[in-house]
């Protein structure tokens, strides 16, 4: 049976720590390097849900891709939800590791999971890192879809593919634009707006998009005098999931060479924030108004 600091050792050659974002936190939250390590489960987000689950399941290893705390702290009080996340996972000896953006760029990494979870085919990464002499690590991928479809279509085949939340999925654009070819980033992805463009995609399916940078782009001139991509709008919990079952199996296929024999398992818990949602009944125009001049607004 393998103790974390080994374990720890086999993750960080998955995702390399050094591969993070600058701003990003990485790595060991909380955990005894020499404690045995049996059970492991993968969840998106560090909630108290998710560490619960862990106690219930009785992990020894909790890994998640967002990072309980991205920025410094001066307390773990368990009077602070944060603080009572590591409260309850130091009281039932587990410990917490995130890969978070050296996830994201990895091979395989957040978006070839989304990719497969859709069942494109991949063509390459949308935003290359320069230091694969490969090729295949980076930003996004550019995928090609299994067969053409319409806006619609693609947006119903991606909500009925990823992991159902309340949101679902928005898209933005002519509903009947034929998509053939997606960029494709697992978490926020709005500022890759101008990389989606370069790529020569005909659509863009990410999560997080706002109001102004999506009707840009979406009016954007192209040069060729091509429409620019369409959007598809996820949520965010659930572009990332997919990783989770990624990230498990690639860990299984490492405690099967090493003879460890570890127990993975990956969260159900849905953690989107958002919980429930309203359709609108039509979607039709507001009723026109006359408005008489001299009468009352
Ligand atoms: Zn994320």
């Amino acid at each position: 049976m393998p103790v974390l600091s080994e374990v720890l050792t086999a993750l960080d050659a998955l995702w390399p720590p050094e591969r993070a974002e600058g701003w990003d936190a990485v790595g060991t939250v909380c955990g005894d390097p020499d404690a045995e390590v049996r059970r492991v489960l993968f969840a998106v987000d560090p909630v108290q849900e998710i560490a619960e689950e862990a106690v219930r399941l009785g992990a020894d290893l909790l890994v998640t891709h967002h990072p309980l705390y991205l920025r410094g702290t001066t307390t773990v009080a368990a009077s602070t939800f944060k603080g009572k996340v590591v409260h309850t996972l130091i009281k039932h000896d587990i410990a917490l590791h995130v890969a978070h953006t050296n996830a994201d760029t990895a091979d395989p990494g957040v978006s070839d999971a989304l990719a497969g979870a859709l069942d494109l085919r991949i063509l390459g990464p949308l935003v290359a890192d320069a230091t694969d002499p490969a090729g295949r690590r980076g930003l996004g991928r550019i995928c090609e879809l299994p067969r053409p479809m319409t806006l619609t279509g693609f947006a119903s085949y991606a909500a009925a593919r990823l992991p159902a939340t309340a949101q679902g999925i928005r898209a933005a654009g002519d509903p009947d634009r034929e998509i053939r070819t997606v960029a494709v980033s697992g978490g926020s992805g709005d500022s890759l707006f101008g990389d989606v463009r370069a790529a020569g995609v005909d659509a863009f399916l990410t999560a997080d998009l706002r109001h102004h940078p999506a009707s840009e782009a979406v009016q954007h001139l192209q040069p060729d005098g091509q429409t620019p991509p369409v959007l598809l709008d996820a949520a965010h919990w659930a572009t990332e999931w997919p990783w989770c079952e990624q990230a498990a199996a690639q860990l299984d296929a490492v405690s099967d060479r090493h003879g460890w024999g570890l127990r993975t398992h990956v969260s159900r818990t849905v953690t989107d924030p958002w919980t429930a949602h309203a359709a609108s009944a039509q979607l039709t125009s507001p009723p026109e108004t006359t408005h008489t001049p001299g009468a009352p607004r």
